[in-house]
């Protein structure tokens, strides 16, 4: 606890006055904000960017002017606007030349892609990850060598600004795997290895999975304009990411909304982590299979959709184990929507086909546990991404740096 008498305040340097910022400062802001309109909301004409930033129409052509001159950007006459008199120039992300690399790493799955400023997938791999253990060169290896493949055919006069990487377990902001339980990764320094491999002189971003696909479906997504929002991705286990007031809830370090670990049912099944009865071991993959007799057979996203069809078709085994699980899935939810009273409640990954099988369980137990006030406007929704909303995830945190100073991290990649 700090007090006010304590010691460590007192030895800190009295900080200056701070004056406000620059014309340069207030410039490079500007350009972020600007580009990131165009990122996240394709061509828009001068026009319209001049009403959405609240700037003037000399302020955004001198923008638009130095996005084009470093590249990021280009200009060009809209297709027929039906209107008279002279048409505003439409603002477009140089989406074939401007890139980042972002790569996925689940249990089952791997992925990587190229994707254009404007968030366009302009080259993509994927391959199957055999369950075991995570064996860093293997998979760093995998990556990088997807990656190079792309970069080989890309034209001279592209440039990638960065890379960043989803994946299935926690995540220290520094790019170490911190835990991932169900691949057995631990204390893996993932990221530094990944640029290592990778070769371009590019740092590589890493983030959790669920968070980043919470980042992606709030600014691509069906959470665009949504302040409060839970995203829940189940792999193999359950992942959270929690977006309150509009930000990520990262936590001191980069662990916070690991809500899969979250207890419903003391003394209740194993988890990978060590503990029993987390959300994760209720309502994961295996938990599912395993109540409807089905475990050991098949494994996967294929052996989930399995237990929902047969559920369909009457399967009763199926049906009560889609029940059980729903009911925990529901309770957890109904705890999230206690602490952060979010908007919506987006399910991801294999809890789509879960929730989509188990909904009338998932809603009633909310409808029980929750507080009426927290949930009277909430909506439960499936994720608009898909099963990209991770990789979309990766890509976004490897713009973000663009889109905070486009012009320093430009600087910074042709250096
Ligand atoms: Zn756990």
């Amino acid at each position: 606890m700090i007090s006010d008498s304590d010691p460590s305040l007192e030895r800190q340097a009295p900080t200056a006055m701070r004056a406000g910022p620059s014309q340069e400062e207030i410039r490079r802001h500007n350009l972020g904000a600007l580009l990131r309109h165009v990122h996240l909301g394709g061509p828009t004409s001068r026009a319209e960017l001049t009403t959405r930033m609240g700037l003037n129409r000399s302020t955004i052509m001198a923008l638009t002017a130095d996005l084009t001159a470093a590249g990021l950007v280009r200009e060009e006459l809209p297709r027929d606007t039906g209107r008279a008199g002279r048409p505003s120039l439409v603002v477009r992300p140089e989406s074939a030349k401007v890139y980042v690399f972002a790569f996925d790493v689940g249990v089952d799955r791997v992925a990587a892609a190229r994707v254009g400023l404007g968030g366009t997938i302009l080259d993509r791999r994927d391959a199957v990850r055999h369950r075991g253990p995570f064996e860093l060169d293997e998979v760093v290896g995998g990556l990088a060598s997807f990656a190079r493949q792309m970069h080989r055919k890309t034209r001279s006069d592209t440039v990638c600004v960065g890379a960043g990487a989803a994946f299935a377990g926690g995540v220290r902001n520094d790019g170490v795997i911190r835990f991932g339980p169900n691949m057995g990764a631990y204390d893996v320094p993932f990221g530094e290895e990944l640029a290592r491999k990778l070769g371009l002189g590019l740092t590589v971003a890493v983030g959790n999975d669920a968070n980043l696909a919470a980042m992606a479906e709030q600014s691509r997504g069906l959470g665009v304009g949504s302040r409060d929002l839970i995203y829940l991705h189940g792999d193999v286990g359950i992942g959270g990411g929690v977006i309150a007031g509009g930000h990520l809830l990262g936590g001191h370090e980069g662990y916070g909304g690991e809500v899969g670990h979250m207890v419903v049912n003391p003394g209740g099944r194993a988890c990978g982590c060590g503990s029993h009865g987390c959300l994760e071991a209720e309502v994961g993959e295996r938990a599912l299979l395993e109540l409807a007799g089905r475990f050991g057979q098949q494994v996967g996203r294929d052996a989930v959709r399995a237990v929902v069809d047969a559920a369909d078709r009457g399967d009763i085994v199926a049906q009560e184990a889609l029940s059980r699980v729903g009911d925990w899935l529901g309770l957890g939810v109904a705890n999230l929507v206690n602490v952060f009273n979010p908007e919506i409640v987006v399910f991801g990954g294999m809890l789509r086909e879960v929730y989509l099988g188990a909904a009338a369980q998932v809603r009633s137990r909310i409808a029980t546990e929750a507080l009426a006030a927290s949930r009277e406007r909430l909506r439960l929704r499936t994720s608009a991404l898909g099963d990209d909303a991770t990789l979309v995830g990766a890509a976004e945190l490897a713009f973000s740096h663009v889109l905070a100073d486009p012009l320093e991290a430009l600087a910074r990649v042709s250096s």
